[in-house]
């Protein structure tokens, strides 16, 4: 039987905020080495949503990137509270010195607390027409392109995707496609407010990119700033000269990334510092965690996951006799974005070792893949 338990009689009490890909990465990690401890999962939503994934909602329903959390609590055996817990650093502070957290009338005991919370979509105004990433999160996709499809006004149909970032990119071609399959009659703009196509990626990635966009007739308006939405028109703005334009718009989609609504400092083993003190029952992992030292702190799905099994590791450590953590050292190994059915480009291993077309495309279905084998309980990850 299990052995990591504080002692003899008494489970662990462990509880985490946060069912993404940190949380549960964190989660499938403890379960496994503690076969017995009571684990506890926060989150608002009813299911797991796979984001990485969510371009491919343009052609596919919703609900074919929701994993369900009572679906996994069978899995997995936890208890999900559907709630949203707001917290700053001084409610953090007081969870560590009581050992429990409160929702509603509810106090929850823990040995240790996980908070995985991730980051939020960059907020929007409410527009018609107008689409963010927490729209396209909880209405399918499809369901809208299917009805702008269908709509009969307009001879030619334009839309416009706003934020060029890898999300803007692989909806465009997603797009794209689906209209040409439709034989729709449309104009589709890619609006980038920097001067440069994937300017954080190797160089070349960007220009197979460019290149693939001009084949799917796919403009890209770089240097300009969505000002808003007039009418029919989106409003933009010259990030160099200041000129301010409008572009005719039937359906607009902002994709202008997402930000942590509180970023957490950690030590390298994932617990975490306030001031500083360390607070060692409490760990923190995924996009809204920043640690200490060499490990990753990109916020991908992959650091996401690497955090969360190290954070989940560090925590039965700590619970252990010896009560010593490991660093977390994780760095990146590769990246790929999606572009239409059978192409994909990006890099693994190197930076230098980019990859494309068919090859790419099928890399990242295996990395997919992997995620999903990781939620029905095979761990096939190695690094
Ligand atoms: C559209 C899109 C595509 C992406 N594609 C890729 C990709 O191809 N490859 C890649 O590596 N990365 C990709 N990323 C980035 C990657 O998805 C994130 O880095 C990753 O999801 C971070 O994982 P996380 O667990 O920190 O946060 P999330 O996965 O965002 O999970 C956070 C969880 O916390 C919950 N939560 C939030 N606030 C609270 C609260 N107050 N109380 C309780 N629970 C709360 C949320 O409901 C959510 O379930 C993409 C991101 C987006 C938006």
């Amino acid at each position: 039987m299990n052995t990591v338990t504080k002692n003899k009689n008494a489970p662990l009490k462990l509880i985490i905020i946060g069912g993404g890909y940190a949380g549960l990465s964190a989660l499938i990690t403890m379960r496994k080495q503690a076969p017995d401890a009571e684990i506890t999962l926060i989150d608002p939503r009813p299911y797991h949503l796979i984001i990485t994934r969510l371009h491919e909602t343009v052609c596919h329903p919703l609900d074919s990137i929701r994993v369900p959390y009572s679906l996994l609590a069978k899995r997995f055996n936890f208890i999900h509270k559907q709630q949203a817990i707001q917290f700053d650093e001084d409610l953090i502070t007081a969870w560590d010195s009581n050992k429990t957290i409160q929702i509603g009338e509810e106090s929850l005991p823990f040995d240790y607390l996980l908070i995985s919370t991730g980051s939020l979509p960059i907020q929007s105004e409410n527009e018609p027409d107008v689409y963010d990433l927490n729209a396209i999160c909880q209405q399918s996709f499809a369901i809208i392109l299917e009805q702008f499809i269908a709509s009969k006004d307009a001879n030619e149909k334009i839309i416009n995707i706003v934020g060029a970032g890898p999300t803007g990119i692989q909806f465009a071609f997603e797009i794209a496609h689906v209209l040409l399959a439709c034989h729709v009659k449309f104009r589709l703009n890619l609006i980038e407010g920097s001067d440069t196509l994937m300017r954080a990626f190797p160089v070349a990635i960007g220009r197979y990119i460019e290149k693939r966009l001009f084949e799917k007739q796919i403009t890209v308006l770089k240097s300009q700033f969505y000002k808003g939405k007039q009418g029919h028109d989106i409003l933009l703005e010259n990030s160099h000269s200041g000129d301010k334009s409008a572009l005719a718009s039937d359906l607009t989609l902002l994709l202008l990334g997402k930000k942590p609504e509180l970023l957490l400092h950690a030590n390298s083993s994932g617990q975490v510092v306030l001031g500083r003190k360390v607070l060692t029952h409490i760990f923190t992992a995924g996009d809204c965690s920043y640690y200490d030292d060499f490990g990753s702190n990109v916020m991908t799905s992959q650091s996401a996951l690497r955090k969360g099994k190290a954070a989940a590791n560090n925590i039965f450590r700590e619970a252990g006799i010896l009560r010593f953590c490991l660093p977390y050292m994780h760095r990146e190994i590769g990246y790929l974005i999606s572009l239409g059915p059978d192409d994909a480009v990006g890099w693994i291993g190197s930076r230098n070792a980019i990859i494309s077309g068919i090859p790419a495309f099928k890399a990242k279905e295996i990395i997919e893949a992997q995620y999903d084998l990781l939620l029905k309980g095979f761990n096939s990850y190695v690094i």
